[in-house]
């Protein structure tokens, strides 16, 4: 099956706003097996809609159209549609009656007479309720065995409408099953993690590799098609088991709904470790992130921003000479931050049964651990020896501090994100 995916809306064209649609869109397409080749953004325009409708419908068996479901007057995708397949628009009861409780249920929001036109519906489509707001989906399946599914614009009611009654519908008109898994790195750049499988990428079929990178991080789902779960399954292990040996450490899960700080409270939590935050650039970030993981109280003992040479002098006892010497940013007030952390806290030996050897998370004396940061967020306070993106982190385990140096390219949030999430991978190994 061949999609096509149609964004509809002029802040589209105007650039006013980023086209995530699409992207979640294709990514869907690209989980379910749905090759897509064309992707296609028009304004609220009758006649280019109608003509991007049925060029697509020349080349496409599936055409995906988002935005213009709304009750504005510029909202035509349903109408123009209509026009295009040469059929009726009709009321919906059931529809009108959702809209009526929508609006039981936002107290304080009126109804206004153009609600109503979200009522309306092409004939013989199958409506497809939004719990999030008043358009409803649309899917029109046509005598020549085209499907067209109409959603609203809106990436908040999408979303949810897509996952829990498109994918389902689409899956089930694809042969067989789909089986897939993912993989998550971190402390490897996109495009170095997509160099280094190129070749698989360039050669598959069945699975799929799709990368997906996040800020520090790349996911890859790995997808096959496959007549039940257990061909599924062996088709994916070979690719799975490459790609482990590929990125090996850098794999922090395998699971869909982990993510980084989940890892590394957990394994805290797994080896009664504790730890302490020191941050200077990121703020509060690190904290934070920890602290979105249920169950963090466990772990995370204190959170110290020290954002000053003074607040690390006063509460982590980072010498004076040393902020003078070396700066806030460098290696050796890394080391002092981190340790600084550690030492503000009374010591506790784990029990007796625990394992103990010598370093590293999984085997640590001491029940204290800590990760200190201190950078160059930028855009001002660069130099040609410290330029912004200039990042020590420091991590100490088992009474040993490690620091790495790291250069992150981006802006302040950029660079305080990437902080962050190096900061968790560093202690992670
Ligand atoms: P509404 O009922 O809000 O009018 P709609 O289905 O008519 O929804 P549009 O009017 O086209 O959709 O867009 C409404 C809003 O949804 C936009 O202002 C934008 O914030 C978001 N949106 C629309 N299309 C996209 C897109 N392709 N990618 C991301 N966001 C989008
Ligand atoms: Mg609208």
């Amino acid at each position: 099956m061949i999609a096509e995916l149609i964004s509809v809306g002029t802040e589209i064209l105007l650039g006013n706003i980023v086209n995530t649609n699409a992207n979640y869109l294709a990514r869907k397409c690209a989980e379910l097996g749905i090759t897509n080749y064309y992707q296609v953004s028009v304004g609220d325009n009758e006649e280019r809609l109608a003509a991007a409708i049925n060029a697509a419908l020349t080349r496409s068996d599936l055409l995906i159209l988002t935005g213009g479901l709304g009750p504005t007057k510029d909202d035509l995708t349903k109408e123009v549609t209509a026009k295009v397949l040469n059929k009726k628009i009709i009321e919906d009861s059931h529809t009108k009656d959702r809209i009526k409780e929508y609006f039981t249920r936002k107290k304080g929001l009126e109804i206004t007479e153009n609600n109503w036109k979200q009522a309306l519906i092409i004939e013989g489509s199958t409506v497809v309720d939004n719990p999030n707001g008043t358009a409803p989906g649309l899917i029109v399946e046509t005598e020549d065995g085209k499907i067209i599914i109409l959603l609203p614009g809106p990436p908040n009611e999408l979303e949810p409408m897509f996952q829990e009654a498109i994918f389902p519908y689409l899956n089930k008109l694809q042969p067989g099953v789909l089986y897939s898994e993912m993989i998550k790195i971190c402390g490897i750049g996109e495009s170095k993690a997509e160099t280094m499988i190129q070749d698989l990428i360039t050669h598959q079929t069945n699975p799929t590799i799709a990368p997906y990178a996040k800020t520090g991080e790349v996911h890859l789902r790995i997808t096959a098609s496959a007549s039940d779960m257990t061909e599924g399954k062996a088709l994916v292990k070979p690719v799975v088991e490459e790609l482990e040996k590929r990125f090996s450490t850098h794999i922090y899960t395998n699971k869909e709904e982990e993510n980084l700080e989940d890892v590394v409270v957990n394994l805290l939590a797994k080896h009664k470790l504790t730890i302490t935050t020191a941050e200077s650039c990121t703020g509060g970030l690190l904290t934070g992130r920890l602290v979105n993981v249920p169950g963090a109280s466990e772990v995370l003992d204190e959170g110290f921003i020290t954002y000053s040479n003074e607040a690390k002098e006063k509460y982590l006892n980072v010498s004076h000479k040393t902020l003078e010497s070396y700066g806030a940013v460098s290696r050796e007030t890394a080391v002092e931050m981190a340790r600084g952390a550690c030492e503000n806290i009374e010591d506790n030996k784990i029990n007796d049964n625990s394992v103990a050897c010598d370093t590293g998370i999984n085997n640590s004396h001491s029940r204290k651990t800590s990760l200190a940061i201190t950078g160059i967020a930028g855009p001002g306070g660069g130099s040609e020896e410290k330029p912004v993106g200039t990042v020590y982190i420091g991590c100490m385990v088992n009474g040993h501090v490690r620091v790495k140096k790291y250069q992150f390219k981006g802006n302040r949030q950029k660079v305080r994100e990437y902080a962050v999430i190096n900061g968790l991978d560093l202690l992670r190994t």
